[in-house]
């Protein structure tokens, strides 16, 4: 069987007036992700993952924050979107396993409904996504409460 691995890394920054959604689940903050769409970090390194595994480029190449299209988009479109270029190549997604860096608030209470929000997007088991949230010792820019990060690697099999 034929495998293959991509990796995918996303930061945005954290503002006041903005809604934190994670994982397409909206998440009560006192502060949301700043960007061109929904600006859901997790869904774009997933996006990045597969489309790394597959050489595919990255996000901003196939969804260009340019693009008024995407502007204030649902970033599970766009996950979706990466699938579909995933399985028209041949391949399965086999697991997602992702961390997510985020000072506050607790990601925990969360990651079953994002688990089965992500799974239902990407046509997989909540079993094969992963999702992880550590803080970030209250050191650096996430640590402050200016960002927050998200990591991936998706495992696709060839069909
Ligand atoms: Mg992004």
């Amino acid at each position: 069987m034929k495998i293959r691995v991509g990796f995918g890394f996303d930061t945005h920054r954290l503002a006041e007036d903005r809604p934190l959604i994670l994982g397409g689940v909206h998440i009560a903050s006192a502060s949301g992700c700043v960007g061109h769409s929904d600006a859901d970090v997790l869904i774009h390194a997933i996006c990045d993952a597969l489309l790394g595994a597959l050489n595919l480029r990255d996000i901003g190449y196939h969804f260009p924050d340019t693009d008024p299209k995407y502007a204030g988009a649902d970033s599970t479109i766009l996950l979706r979107e990466c699938c579909r270029m995933v399985r028209e190549k041949g391949w399965d997604i086999a697991n997602a396993d992702t961390t997510i860096v985020i000072q506050k608030p607790k990601i925990n209470p969360h990651i079953p409904a994002m688990q089965q929000r992500l799974a239902e997007v990407m046509g997989v088991s909540p079993s094969d996504v992963s999702i992880k949230a550590k803080t970030s010792e209250n050191i650096g820019f996430i640590g402050r409460g200016e960002g927050v990060s998200a990591y991936a690697v998706c495992l696709v099999t060839q069909m």
